[in-house]
């Protein structure tokens, strides 16, 4: 049974952990997908890549308000598709082979399988041609999380897509299913919408990333109804095979509504309801760590799990499951590494996000809903892109910055931005917020460039009510 000094299981946020820090110990990488991980192979990376031409491609709405016509010709998908993996393919075997060939990962092995933990500290891999078990004094488990496939009757007789399949596709579909109202499915419904394909969204709640500050999601939940076709409040009761659409994959959704029953036809289904921790598969259990409800291995501020010598960080053990957090994540676990006796702690104070849909979304900290359940004093000030000067040269009716704030200290508690290049626009208000600078502060003691649209900030954090 081969031992090893350390063990890593996933190569997303995973494989960055080992530098030259780490030559003098015996290393095993254990992967049992593409090298890179969600983020870099099926997740962030690519998805904005697809974002990016499809903000191109719905130009001509937004232009057209502005007195300038222009016109979408064509979208070549395949092009698109295969410049987009013809960029990140060749990165993700880049980085297996730099792990397999090269002089500098000497010490380290790389095992393609999938691992589970068959004991205590003892892992299981299961190889193309057979089985080995590892032990190690230490392991980092950084095996990510996967799309969940909701139990509806006649689902697993369809080809349906989840995020992992539906950006290889060869052909667009003409009309498009989502089943989902989470992030991916605004980001998709953008990109589908864009290129040109008649998209339905259909939610079981009542609104559109409910997740959101409730202002931000009632705006983006308006705005994507005017769009696509939003069905909310839906339960889907059966999905059925229907022999139009593409090559014949036509899929047909009975669904149910407290305004009676419907059905939706399309030429693809995309389910993205939701992801889950890999905790399962891998059976972590075995070894004794403990897991959350959802599946998220239990960790301390150091990235601990409950047994000595095991860490675990990002999707694995995050409820953010965002890849800022697990690169976050696996520095400290780097340290903690290397540094046993002087650990450090993760900083999940102020952690954002982003959602690349039209309009694009951005927030971090506290939402108001929030604030109210937690009993925390705020005030809070709202500033809509339509009352700056860059906001008039773009037109913008819908945008808009929603600050909270402590009304006495003025330090910043949450900020949701909803509106063109939001994720941009809010990361000075992360600065401030993760660097303690007050509204009063950031407003006045800078200047802003004028008229850009970070005046929109500006605005906001002035017209936030302190106290004197
Ligand atoms: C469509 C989509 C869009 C996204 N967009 C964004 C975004 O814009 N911004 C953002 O911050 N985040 C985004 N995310 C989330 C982001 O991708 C994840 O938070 C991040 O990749 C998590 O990194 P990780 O290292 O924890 O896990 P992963 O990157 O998932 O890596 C886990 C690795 O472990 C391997 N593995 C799993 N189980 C085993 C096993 N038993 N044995 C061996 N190997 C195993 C997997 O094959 C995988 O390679 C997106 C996710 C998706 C799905």
């Amino acid at each position: 049974m081969p031992h090893y000094d350390l063990v890593i299981v996933g190569t997303g946020s995973g494989n960055s952990i080992l530098d030259s820090r780490f030559a003098d110990r015996k290393v095993a990488i254990v992967e049992k997908g593409v090298f890179g991980g969600t983020c870099l192979n099926v997740g962030c990376i690519p998805t904005k890549m697809f974002v990016h031409p499809a903000d191109l491609a719905s130009t001509p709405e937004s232009a057209a308000r502005l007195g300038v016509d222009l016109e979408l010709r064509n979208v070549r998908w395949r092009e698109i598709r295969d410049r987009v993996f013809g960029r990140i393919d060749p990165i993700a075997e880049g980085g297996r082979r730099y792990r397999i060939e090269h002089e500098d990962n000497a010490n380290v092995t790389v095992y393609e399988g999938e691992a589970r933990f068959t004991g205590h500290k003892e892992l299981t891999v299961r190889l193309a041609d057979g089985e080995t078990t590892l032990t190690a004094d230490e392991f980092v488990l950084a095996a990510g999380g996967r799309a969940t496939v909701p139990d509806i009757p006649g689902l697993a007789d369809v080809d349906y897509h989840t995020s992992d399949t539906v950006m290889r596709i060869d052909q667009l579909p003409r009309r498009a299913i989502i089943l989902g109202s989470g992030f991916i499915s605004a980001e998709f419904a953008h990109v589908f919408a864009s290129f040109g394909v008649d998209v339905t969204i259909i939610a079981r709640s009542g609104a559109l990333l409910r997740n959101e500050d409730e202002d931000i999601s009632r705006r983006f939940t308006e705005l994507a109804s005017q769009r696509y076709d939003v069905r909310l409040n839906r339960r889907t009761v059966r999905v059925r095979r229907d022999g139009s659409g593409v090559g014949g994959h036509g899929v047909v959704l009975d669904l149910e509504w407290p305004g009676g029953e419907e059905t939706v036809e399309g030429d693809l289904l995309l389910v993205a309801t939701g992801r889950r921790p890999n905790s399962d598969l891998l059976d972590v259990a075995a070894t004794g760590i403990s897991t959350t409800p959802s599946g998220h291995v239990v960790v301390d501020e150091y990235q601990r799990t409950d047994v000595d010598g095991i860490y675990a960080l990002g999707d694995l053990s995050s409820p953010y499951e965002l890849k800022h957090v697990a690169n976050h994540e696996a520095r400290v676990v780097q340290h903690n590494l290397l540094h046993p006796d002087d650990p450090i702690a993760s900083d999940h104070r102020f952690v954002p996000h982003a959602v690349f849909t039209s309009p694009q979304i951005a927030s971090v900290g506290l939402t108001e809903r929030d604030a109210a359940a937690r009993g925390v004093p705020y005030v809070t000030a709202t500033q809509k892109y339509g009352d700056i000067a860059y906001g008039w040269a773009m037109e913008d009716t819908t945008g808009f910055a929603k600050l909270l704030a402590d009304p006495r200290s003025g330090q910043l508690l949450g900020a949701h931005i909803i509106g063109a290049q939001a994720p941009t626009l809010l990361q000075p208000l992360i600065q401030a917020m993760s660097f303690g600078l007050d509204a009063r502060s950031m407003a006045r003691g800078q200047y802003w460039i004028h008229p850009a649209l970070p005046e929109l900030v500006e605005n906001a954090l002035l017209g936030l009510p302190l106290e004197d």
